[in-house]
Order: structure tokens, then C-alpha cells, then sequence
């Protein structure tokens, strides 16, 4: 069985992309079980860029197909921020809780109908002479209180467009369905099938 490494040290991240992989053909690992690599900063400009830096360095240190994945909420009233900085918003240590208080006073009396904002995830696979890099999206709305306590993240403000519920008061299997991260693996799974 061929390996993937998915290079992600986010466990929550990690536990979605492996239930989404479950009826692919690889043997998956994360960098938890290889704590000897180095870590990768992430200060590109953009998700895309990221992605392929966070895939090439865990390629060429394993020589394992590599799998990363950067996310970004883009709130169209706010420019499309916080975008690629979504993980250190209100600052470099700043918990999830944090964030989310920031992006609610950045919207704070701001109409419901300009509180548009889509998820975005960008994925890089890179392996022997491959490098591909893919991307799912989903538009929904930010809401002017947190509700809900699954998922992670920004996921108590988010209502993905045409739902009720936001992404945090979904089963993890709920927003599996239906979520950024999901649609871009459907697109990766595609890819891996061909890589095989
Ligand atoms: P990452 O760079 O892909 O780890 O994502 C950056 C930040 O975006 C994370 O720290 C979270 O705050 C947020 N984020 C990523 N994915 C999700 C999600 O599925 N739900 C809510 N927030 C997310």
C-alpha cells in the first residue's frame, strides 16, 4: 500500500482529512509520526503558496507522497480578510476564541447582508515529479454571535449559504459533507487515484 503523508500538526484537521480519505487506497501518515522534521513557517502571501511550501519541504525530507492543505476565511465586506492570516488574526499566539472575537468587532454593526464570506481551502500534493495544486470553496455568512461548540476555529460564526446551522453545531460527519476542506479532498482524492 502506497503511503501519504498529510503534513499538518492540526489534529482536528488530521481526524477530518483521514475520515475523507478512508476508502482511498493509501497507507496515511501525519507529521506526528515524523517529530524529526523541521517546522515549516508559513508566511506566504496566499493559501496556494502555503500549501505547496508546507507539501514540497515534507516531500523532500520523507521522499513520501505529501498532502498539505491551507485554509482561509474570507470575509467580503473585510477585503477577503482574514484570508491567509485566519490562524494569527488577533495576533501570534491567538487562540481560536480570540480570533473570532476580532472578526466580530471588525463586523461589529454590519448588516447581515454584508456578512458574506466564503471558506477556502487550498491543497498542494507533491510527490515524485508531481506537483498539484487544487482548491474548494464554500460561501456562507458570519453571524453576530458564536453558536455551537463542534469543530474548531472560526466554525461557531460560519453558516455555510442555504443551511441553519453553523459548521460548529454540525456532527463532524455533517460537515464532512459539505465542507471547504471536503470539497478540495474530493478533488485531491480524484488526483491520488491518477497518481497510483
Ligand atoms: P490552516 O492554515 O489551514 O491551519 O487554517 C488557518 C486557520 O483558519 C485556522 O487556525 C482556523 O482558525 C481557520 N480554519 C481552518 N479551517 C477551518 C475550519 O474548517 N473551520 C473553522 N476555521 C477553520
Amino acid at each position: 500500500m502506497e503511503k501519504l503523508l498529510l503534513a499538518t500538526h492540526n489534529r482536528h484537521k488530521a481526524e477530518e482529512i483521514k475520515n475523507l480519505l478512508v476508502a482511498s487506497e493509501y497507507q496515511i501518515r501525519t507529521l506526528s509520526d515524523f517529530p524529526h522534521l523541521p517546522e515549516v513557517v508559513e508566511d506566504e502571501p496566499t493559501l496556494e503558496r502555503n500549501a505547496l511550501k508546507k507539501a514540497r519541504a515534507a516531500y523532500e525530507v520523507t521522499n513520501i507522497l505529501s498532502l498539505a492543505d491551507d485554509t482561509g476565511l474570507e470575509c467580503y465586506y473585510l477585503e477577503l480578510q482574514p484570508g491567509v492570516y485566519s490562524a494569527r488574526y488577533a495576533g501570534k499566539n491567538a487562540t481560536y476564541e480570540d480570533n473570532n472575537k476580532k472578526l466580530l468587532w471588525a463586523l461589529k454593526a454590519v448588516p447581515f447582508r454584508r456578512r458574506s464570506a466564503r471558506f477556502r481551502t487550498v491543497i498542494a500534493i507533491v510527490g515524485k515529479g508531481i506537483e498539484e495544486v487544487l482548491e474548494g470553496r464554500v460561501e456562507g455568512d458570519i453571524l453576530e454571535a458564536p453558536r455551537g461548540t463542534n469543530g474548531f476555529g472560526y466554525d461557531p460564526l460560519f453558516v455555510p449559504r442555504g443551511r441553519k446551522k453553523t459548521y460548529a453545531e454540525m456532527t463532524l460527519e455533517e460537515k464532512n459533507q459539505i465542507s471547504h476542506r471536503a470539497m478540495a479532498l474530493k478533488k485531491a482524492v480524484e488526483i491520488l487515484k491518477t497518481i497510483r
